[in-house]
């Protein structure tokens, strides 16, 4: 295994399509081993186009701008980091001969909420929560006449929470409908009932497949609020037997999707039963948390093990991580706080430095190490809590631009 040098004759060349917070992180991963690294998002100035060699801007759910760009490009790895993408694109460039990480299939499963779920569940057996799809008021009725209340509905292409609603009683269907409809990536979305489960806690198990088999870090337990993480920590206690009950889903469900990468598997643990939810064939947001507690973050454990090099899952110290919001809308924020934040024993900062804000857009992550996960979550929430994005010096606001 060889790396070129970047900006070279012959360089080792990765194309990240997506260029978020994750994103980001995975970028400078790559920088560090001296990769060179184009970065791709649908807008100008996204947070990994700020540190990347290179960057574009396009409609990557668009087929024909995307395998055009790959061709220009002609990377030795492409990388998907998000899901929004013509995933269909993505199988003929990898039966064309370039690698996509960790394989076309995994992206394209992972899509949407159906491929996935019923790969999980129907192919491979595994415990999830009972389900059915609809695609109109009248189906989502029987849907929930099938899987029984209470039920989550969600939009199958969608991720954290948007368009998601948690239904007690049959009269919440048509509300739950209208938000599927109004908050999801299309206008009229297919969607997922999904029966509720009452978990104790719940899990990402980060796992890396590389060249010498599959590793797992230490379970990352996190809280979710309206179907979007908040807050993350590492190591979540678990008995032994739910350990392995974790590791056994997160093993098969990542050698089915195959190829090499990290993958966040998404658990759902009552007791000793371990129930699968989800998987991202790419870094978790929930794992940013890793920065903080692990000898090699996520970001760096994905770009090692697609490079095909050696990786080290080990804990380094209890932490915690704790989302920044944009808390109202913003364009080229300013942010107050940042000292104070620092100054918490133990606390460190990204600021994602993206172009605009919105009252839930995520715009940093606070993370913290500590002796024991307690402190490191009361630090990391009270480093994030310091941190505000204010309109900056001079901007006429709202009605003045
Ligand atoms: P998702 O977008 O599917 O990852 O869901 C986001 C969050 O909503 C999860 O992390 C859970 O906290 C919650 N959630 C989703 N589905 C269910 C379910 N079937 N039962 C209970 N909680 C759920």
């Amino acid at each position: 295994m060889r790396i070129g040098t970047p900006l070279g004759p012959d360089p080792t060349r990765v194309l990240l399509l997506g260029s978020g917070e994750l994103g980001k992180e995975v970028a400078i991963a790559f920088q560090r081993l001296g990769v060179e690294v184009v970065a791709v998002d649908r807008y100008p100035h996204a947070p990994a186009h700020q540190v990347a060699h290179r960057w574009h801007a396009i409609d990557m759910t668009d087929p024909v701008t995307l395998a055009t760009l790959i061709e220009q490009e002609a990377p030795d790895l492409v990388i998907p980091e998000i899901e929004a993408i013509a995933t269909n694109a993505l199988v003929e460039i990898e039966a064309a001969g370039t690698t996509v990480v960790p394989t076309a299939r995994a992206a394209k499963l992972t899509m949407d909420r159906e491929g996935i779920r019923r790969l999980a569940a129907e192919e491979l057996g595994l415990p999830t929560s009972p389900y059915a799809f609809a695609d109109t008021l009248d189906e989502v009725r029987a849907a929930i006449g099938r899987v029984g209340l209470p039920c989550v509905l969600k939009p199958v292409m969608s991720s954290s929470g948007k368009g998601q609603s948690v239904l007690k009683d049959a009269g919440d269907a048509e509300a739950a409908w209208e938000h599927a409809r109004t908050a999801g990536r299309v206008s009229n979305p297919r969607v997922i009932v999904e029966g509720f489960v009452e978990f104790d806690y719940e899990i990402t198990l980060l796992t890396v497949r590389h060249a010498g088999g599959t590793a797992f870090c230490e379970p990352v337990g996190h809280r979710q609020e309206n179907g979007d993480y908040v807050e993350s920590w590492q190591p979540q206690p678990m008995s032994p037997a739910a350990l392995a009950a974790a590791q056994d889903v997160a093993g098969r469900i990542t050698e089915a999707l195959g190829g090499r990468g990290l993958f966040g598997v998404e658990l759902f643990v009552r007791g000793d039963e371990v129930l699968f939810s989800e998987v991202s064939p790419r870094p978790h947001d929930t794992g940013l948390v890793t920065l903080a507690t692990q000898r090699l973050s996520e970001f760096e454990l994905h770009a090692r093990a697609v490079l095909g090099l050696p990786v080290d899952t080990s804990l380094r110290s209890p932490g915690a991580s704790a989302v920044v919001y944009g808390g109202q809308e913003l364009t080229a924020p300013d942010y107050e706080g940042v000292a104070e934040a620092l100054a918490v024993p133990g606390a460190d900062l990204r600021l994602f430095g993206k172009p605009t804000a919105g009252e839930r857009r995520r715009m940093g992550v606070a993370v913290a190490a500590a002796d024991d996960v307690a402190t490191a979550r009361d630090r990391a929430t009270a480093a994030a809590a310091h941190v505000r994005p204010v309109p900056r010096a001079g901007d006429p606001g709202p009605a003045g631009r």
